[in-house]
């Protein structure tokens, strides 16, 4: 995202405590080491800078560690978007983007998602992500704050120019950990969570949507925000389901040769089906993904990781 604003000629300031994220990212703009649970970090952010408007990407993410793991959640998740908030209207910034997610959803009760379908987390990080949305509902009406909500689906892929991509340690999610196995020959086969689920082969069932696609509905909610007042939320995704065992096919396919893999147990917290309705954001936003194909998101993240 950073990069894209500031080829834009946006003034960029990226503020991460690197818990998950990587200094070596940040090529662009200025970077400040802070913490969101840390007011003394938000004031001094806060202090010296003039900010038209806060896109909020930080959080901790993993469904199956927030069923483990619920405080870290609530605390880092809720508690830091509400210090973030804070912050921003001691100075008088009124323009916010927030990544909210499909996981705020659970389990669907229709084939694909659109912003009306019945909320009802599975987990308690889609829980966290949901009680943001109504935090800034709240904030909205009665602080004269304008937001944006971009509820992204299976964020993949990586920078078309190979110079970006994700970097986890460990590595928790699909496309990655495919393709790590297939590079590295004696890493520990590629475990796949349960074939039991309610769906085609078994597998669970995603909307896979390029990053750089999800980096363009930022820069249409930068617009909106200019036009629209209040609080606002998008599905942002490709709106094609597809499953574990696809995207494994397909990888085979990018890479040119078997991958090896074992079904195990499922993973904590995944709902079987998780698919976007966007017609919402591609009406109001004027958004529309680049790239509907599996085979060329995933080969973005094998050209990044070579
Ligand atoms: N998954 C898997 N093996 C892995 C990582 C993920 O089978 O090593 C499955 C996971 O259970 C889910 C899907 O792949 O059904 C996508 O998981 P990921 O962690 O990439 O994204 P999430 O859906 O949790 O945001």
């Amino acid at each position: 995202m950073v990069k894209m604003l500031a080829k834009q000629g946006h003034n960029v300031v990226t503020f991460d405590n690197l818990s998950t994220g990587n200094r070596y990212a940040v090529k662009w703009g200025e970077f400040v080491r802070g913490d969101l649970l840390n007011t003394t970090d938000l004031f001094r952010l806060f202090q010296d800078r003039h900010f038209d408007l806060v896109m909020h990407f930080s959080a901790r993410s993993l469904a199956s560690e927030s069923v483990q793991n619920p405080s870290l959640y609530y605390r880092c998740n809720v508690v830091g978007t509400y210090n973030l908030l804070e912050a921003m209207r001691k100075r008088g910034v009124n323009k916010y983007i927030f990544s909210s997610s499909a996981a705020i959803f659970g389990n669907p009760v229709a084939e694909s998602i659109n912003e009306e379908h019945p909320k009802a987390p599975i987990n308690p990080y889609g829980q966290t992500k949901l009680m943001i949305e109504q935090l800034l509902h709240d904030c909205s009406k009665a602080y004269e704050l304008n937001t944006v909500s971009l509820r992204y689906f299976n964020a993949a892929g990586a920078d078309s120019e190979g110079e970006l991509g994700e970097d986890h340690n460990p590595e928790t999610h699909l496309i990655p950990n495919i393709l790590k196995t297939a590079k590295e020959k004696n890493s520990p086969s590629l475990k796949i969570f349960g074939e039991d689920y309610n769906t085609p082969d078994g597998t669970c069932v995603r909307d896979y949507t390029h990053v750089e696609d999800i980096c363009n509905a930022y820069l249409k909610a930068i617009n909106y925000l200019d036009e629209n007042k209040g609080a606002h939320t998008f599905n942002i995704g490709n709106g094609k389901g597809i499953s574990v065992k696809q995207v494994l096919n397909a990888a085979q396919e990018v890479v040119g040769e078997d991958i090896t893999h074992q079904i195990t147990d499922r993973r904590h917290g995944d709902p079987d089906v998780l698919v976007a309705d966007s017609s919402k954001a591609r009406e109001q936003l004027g958004w529309k993904p680049k790239y509907t194909d599996i085979k060329e998101i995933i080969s973005t993240t094998w050209n990044w990781i070579n």
